[in-house]
């Protein structure tokens, strides 16, 4: 049974965090869209009801993309949610190619909570890169991305067979829309 309070503890504190932040789509959207879309893809879809899993997926870029600390997500919601968190925050000190390179090599290390917010994850940025793709992106580099997003979930699969379906799915749409912008 999950319990709406601290989920919906959770949503507020992402969009406090987050408000001052746009995706980097043409219309800059905002960016609690998509941790909102990231929880929602793994309940939905994913038919997940872990309590812990959904309220670190919602908070799963506050650690890496604004200023908020481990400390202050424990003292929040927990020791769980927040070492769920950290699973999935790359350390932003290093460059990004190593950044990239790590989350590949280090995916089927993780939890299987993590496993499933990372497909979760990439599923959402690949739909994103069909629907509302960043801005500029040729592509090669749409193409480079859907490449590394295999390569990271060929670690993170084999935990939940309908994330791994819809993230099948989203690829086959990701490569259809690249080579064919037309066809969708
Ligand atoms: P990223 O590949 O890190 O950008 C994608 C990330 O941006 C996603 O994982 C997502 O992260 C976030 N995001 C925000 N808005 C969107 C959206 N609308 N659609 C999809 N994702 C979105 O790009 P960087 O700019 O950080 O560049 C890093 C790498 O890109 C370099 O290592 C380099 O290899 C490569 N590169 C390639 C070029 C080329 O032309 N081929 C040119 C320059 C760099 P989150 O889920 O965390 O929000
Ligand atoms: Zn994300």
């Amino acid at each position: 049974m999950i319990h709406p309070v601290p989920l919906l503890r959770a949503l507020a504190f992402a969009s406090e965090r987050h408000s001052r932040q746009r995706r980097k789509d043409e219309d800059a959207s905002p960016y609690i869209n998509h941790p909102i879309a990231v929880a929602r893809l793994l309940a939905e879809d994913g038919g997940v009801v872990d309590e812990t899993l959904l309220i670190a997926a919602v908070l799963h870029d506050t650690i890496e993309d604004t200023e908020t600390t481990a400390e202050e997500l424990r003292e929040r919601f927990g020791a769980e949610v927040t070492a769920l968190v950290l699973e999935v925050t790359d350390d932003k000190a290093l460059p990004k190619e190593d950044r990239k390179r790590l989350q590949t090599e280090h995916a089927a290390d993780a939890s299987p909570a993590a496993k499933q917010l990372k497909i979760a994850d990439k599923v959402c940025n690949l739909r994103d890169i069909t629907a509302s793709p960043p801005k500029g992106w040729q592509v090669d580099r749409k193409q480079e991305y859907v490449a590394w997003a295999v390569a990271v979930v060929t670690g993170c699969r084999g935990v939940n067979a309908s994330l791994d379906r819809v993230f099948d799915q989203a690829v086959a749409q990701s490569r259809r829309d690249v080579v064919d912008p037309g066809s969708q």
